[in-house]
């Protein structure tokens, strides 16, 4: 049985970034995803795009959409109202995170009228009965953990709440992710975990965000990047990173891989084509 695979989209703020949402989803449809879903920014702040995006991408293409939901920055019942519009919408599929705070602000404070962490939001959520819930997961020391432990404790406290997979931060070594794997079966979590695959667009992107999240970079990762820009040649390299990543996890038993597209279907594209992981085309498509 082949791995299935997914995609993550972010949702368009300008009239071309919807272009390229669109290019990226179309350019990817072909590879039969069993889902895709679609951020919400940092702080709430695409509510509505978010949706927009989640109902016009399963209009018109009839993939199966997860929506992205955060309780940062909004009531539990502004919340509550959020998820209700998209079962009304039809969508039964959430990833329910407690979300990163908006750019700039010191940290994560919950509202006196909101949900007090990811735990509360996904036991409010379960409590529905209306959807599948998806969450995150974090293979390597969460800024905010105490240490890589309290991920594991951490997520086992999401699935008893009501969660049935994760998703997990992008990393670049399978190790770490299969030690994570084997810490969360120790602990008693039987839900999937979904490696987080990110293709390396951008070398200096990818430094910001490993920043920001504590993933970890291999130095041989940052050699060979910087010897690549100099050459113009990244993208192949890219391209060779990812598979060899994806390869290892498959060979370890994954059978499921999550891609963050960052809305550019190339790398992801070319790393699934390369996996063997899309349909074989009809033979009257072969040039
Ligand atoms: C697959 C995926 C998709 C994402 N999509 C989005 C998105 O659409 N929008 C967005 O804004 N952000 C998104 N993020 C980023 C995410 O919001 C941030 O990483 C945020 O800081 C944590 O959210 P969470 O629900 O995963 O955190 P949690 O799992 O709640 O917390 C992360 C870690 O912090 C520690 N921790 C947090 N709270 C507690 C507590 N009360 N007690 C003890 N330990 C605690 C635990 O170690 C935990 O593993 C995504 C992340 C992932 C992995």
């Amino acid at each position: 049985m082949p791995a299935s695979i997914s995609y993550e989209f972010f949702p368009p703020r300008s009239i071309e970034a919807s272009f390229r949402l669109w290019e990226t989803v179309t350019a990817l449809q072909h590879t039969q995803p069993e889902f895709v879903s679609v951020t919400y920014g940092a702080g709430g702040t695409t509510r509505k795009l978010t949706h927009e995006a989640v109902e016009a991408i399963g209009k018109h293409t009839g993939l199966n959409v997860a929506a992205h939901l955060t309780c940062v920055d909004a009531s539990r019942s502004e919340t509550l109202e959020i998820a209700d519009r998209y079962a009304e919408a039809g969508v039964s599929h959430l990833v329910a995170l407690r979300g990163d705070p908006p750019k700039g602000s010191a940290g994560f404070t919950p509202r006196a009228d909101g949900f007090a962490s990811s735990v509360d939001l996904i036991e409010a959520l379960a409590g529905t009965g209306k959807f599948e819930l998806t969450v995150g997961a974090y293979p390597e020391k969460h800024p905010e953990a105490t240490d890589a432990r309290a991920n594991v404790d951490w997520l086992k406290r999401k699935i008893d709440a009501g969660a049935t997979r994760a998703i997990t931060q992008f990393f670049f070594d399978a190790d770490c992710f299969f030690r994570f794997r084997d810490d969360c079966a120790a602990a008693g979590i039987d839900a999937p975990i979904l490696p987080g695959i990110l293709p390396i667009q951008s070398w200096s992107g990818v430094k910001r965000f490993a920043a920001q999240c504590g993933a970890t970079i291999p130095n041989h990762l940052a050699n060979a990047f910087e010897t690549a820009e100099r050459d113009g040649r990244t993208e192949l390299l890219a391209t060779a990173v990812a598979t060899q990543l994806c390869t290892k996890l498959l060979e370890g038993g994954v059978e499921h891989l999550h891609f963050y597209t960052l809305n550019d279907p190339t790398l992801t594209r070319d790393v699934v084509h390369a996996l063997g992981l899309a349909p074989e085309p009809a033979l009257e498509n072969v040039a």
